[in-house]
């Protein structure tokens, strides 16, 4: 049997004009725009790929965006004044810092420093701990975009056995507290998991999310499992060109499976309209305008 294979990009675009409607909304009532301030320290290529298509996202979404390019030697001081500016502004709703930063400036240092109620990478203490003890807070992205496409592709997820790879801040950690909030009996397992395909093949619900090309091969995976593949690996094509490749041996997976989201075009589009969706959670709660839960 062939695995369902999860449109993460047609998910992404469907949350995406949700978020542009509720957007034109929010609008009318607050006579502003939900607006989100992305802050970009020095000439990272990759970030700077990052940092346009998310103006372009958010101007799309009928959303305010700015962007703040600083120079690669701005100091911490700087960039902690300027975080400062920007939770003064009743005008940014959403404020993210670009990671990775350059190597003077502490990264948890400037994300502690950003207003948990405009933090909407959700990566603020603040925010993990909201996650943690199952109050309202903000989210990181990926992980509540892995967590959309199980809900749509499973419905409830009560009494399942989820085993989450990789125990990263931004994706493994949330992912598991997402999971637990839905019930699931969760397993986070990581570099130093003994007999980690024993571990994968318990699982219910399988989230890569590692960085190791193709690592999860298909015969750790239970028949019947869904497989949420967050990994993105650049590997090379043999051909003098690269092409991407998530952290699960994808046409292994698909034949044992009974969901699979690719790589491109599973979670990687999922990251972004999240950032969207999560900023105009954060207008709506900073200028006091109610937003009804089921709505996004
Ligand atoms: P990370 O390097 O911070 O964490 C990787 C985790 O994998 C670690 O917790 C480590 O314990 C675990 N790990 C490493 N080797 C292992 C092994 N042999 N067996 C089991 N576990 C092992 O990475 P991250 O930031 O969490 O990202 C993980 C992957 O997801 C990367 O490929 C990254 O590019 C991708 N990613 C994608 C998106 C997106 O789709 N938008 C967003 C974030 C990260």
């Amino acid at each position: 049997m062939s695995a369902a294979i999860i449109d993460g990009k047609a998910f992404a675009e469907g949350l995406r004009e949700r978020v542009g409607a509720l957007a034109a909304g929010f609008t009318a009532k607050a006579g502003r725009r939900p607006g989100l301030t992305v802050v970009l320290v020095g000439e990272d290529p990759a970030s700077a790929v990052y940092v346009r298509s998310k103006g372009k996202a958010t101007e799309a979404a009928g959303m305010k965006s700015d962007t703040i390019r600083l120079p690669a030697e701005t100091s911490q001081a700087a960039l902690l004044d300027l975080v400062g500016q920007l939770n003064a502004d009743e005008s940014v709703d959403g404020i993210l810092v670009q990671l990775p930063l350059p190597k003077q400036i502490d990264e948890q240092a400037i994300i502690a420093a950003i207003d948990p109620n405009k933090d909407v990478d959700g990566f603020h203490p603040v925010n993990a701990g909201r996650l943690a003890t199952g109050l309202q807070g903000f989210v990181p992205c990926t992980p509540l975009g892995c967590l959309m496409l199980l809900k749509d592709q499973l419905g409830d997820l009560a009494g399942k056995e989820a085993v989450v790879i990789g125990r990263s801040n931004i994706v493994g950690k949330p992912m598991a507290q997402l999971l637990l909030g839905e019930s699931c009996t969760v397993t986070i397992a990581h570099s130093r998991t003994r007999d980690l395909p024993g571990v994968v093949r318990r699982a219910d619900i399988v989230v890569a999310a590692v960085g190791r090309p193709e690592m999860i091969r298909g015969d750790w995976i239970k028949p019947g499992a869904a497989v949420i593949d967050v990994g993105i690996n650049r590997i090379d094509a043999g051909d003098g060109k690269t092409r991407l490749v998530g952290d699960v041996a994808f046409d292994e997976a698909k034949e044992v499976a009974s969901a699979i989201t690719p790589v491109p075009g599973g979670v990687g589009p999922m990251t972004i309209a999240v950032l969207l969706r999560n900023t105009l959670v954060a207008a709506h709660r900073n200028a006091g305008v109610p937003l009804e839960k089921s709505a996004i």
